[in-house]
């Protein structure tokens, strides 16, 4: 996932749309990448 840096919504960019990243909201250019709350961690506690 990746956020707007303007309106602050989290857009889906898929890697064959990659090249026109354009925030579908606003139509802002510069999108962030968000770090996802799905993804594996392991952590050695
Ligand atoms: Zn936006």
């Amino acid at each position: 996932m990746y956020k707007c840096l303007n309106c602050g919504k989290e857009v889906k960019i898929e890697l064959k749309t990659a090249k026109k990243i354009i925030c579908p909201y606003c139509g802002f250019r510069i999108i962030e990448k968000s770090c996802p709350t799905t993804g594996k961690r392991v952590e050695a506690v």
